[in-house]
């Protein structure tokens, strides 16, 4: 690699999953030089799959992590490919992402149902 100093283009997150550097898009297309870093492109994962109604919560992930992870449950995916991960954090982020979903989408109200008219 060439001299460029990589630590200042950094994302300011880091992968929830392997917790390594990422860099903002925007930066990868800045700067030609980094484009064989695009496995490390910050993107978001939803934590819970949206095949699960995850939407509406997600963690920085970047592309290697998120691309492996796929529409694994969270917890599959750590079991079987990020075992470094404390199963602690796991389990605050998917109470977290609980606690997102319900403010992002709002229970709907029950339609009370018609009454059936006895005779
Ligand atoms: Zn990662």
């Amino acid at each position: 690699m060439s001299g460029i100093d990589l630590q200042p283009l950094f994302s300011k997150e880091s992968c929830f999953w392997c917790d390594g550097p990422m860099f903002d898009r925007e930066t990868i297309e800045a700067y030609p030089e980094l484009h064989q870093f695009r496995r490390h492109i910050k993107t978001r994962d939803h934590l819970v799959p949206l095949k699960d109604g995850g939407a509406g919560f997600t963690v920085p992930c970047c592309f290697n992590c998120n691309h492996a992870k796929g529409s694994l449950d969270p917890m599959e995916f750590r079991d079987k490919y990020r075992p470094d991960v404390p199963v602690e954090k796991v389990v605050q982020a998917l109470l977290d992402a609980k606690l997102a979903h319900v403010a992002v989408a709002p229970r709907k109200k029950r339609v009370t149902k018609r009454r059936r008219v006895v005779r």
